[in-house]
């Protein structure tokens, strides 16, 4: 018996929601600076804001990067 099931690739589940600690947060900007798809804009404080989290491709860098474990990315997995 064939099996005609397509494979399963282990792709990122798409981002719900992006949260950034205020209180943790202390506007270096990295995560901004390696988001490959610019989901980020800062506001007058320099805090990041998650402006265009439809590109968001759940790659977790900005989360990665942050050196204060600022940032949670959210997608349908976690
Ligand atoms: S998970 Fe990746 S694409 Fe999404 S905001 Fe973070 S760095 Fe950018
Ligand atoms: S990398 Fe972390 S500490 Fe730096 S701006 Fe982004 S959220 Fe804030």
């Amino acid at each position: 018996m064939s099996d005609s099931t397509p494979k399963k690739t282990r792709k990122p589940s798409p981002t719900k929601e992006i949260k950034v600690f205020d209180t943790w947060c202390k506007r270096c900007g990295l995560c901004v600076a390696f988001c490959p798809k610019q989901v980020y804009d800062r506001d007058e404080s320099g805090k990041p804001i998650p402006v265009r989290l439809e590109d968001c491709i759940a790659c977790r860098q900005c989360e990665l990067r942050c050196p204060d474990f600022a940032i949670m990315v959210i997608t349908e997995d976690n």
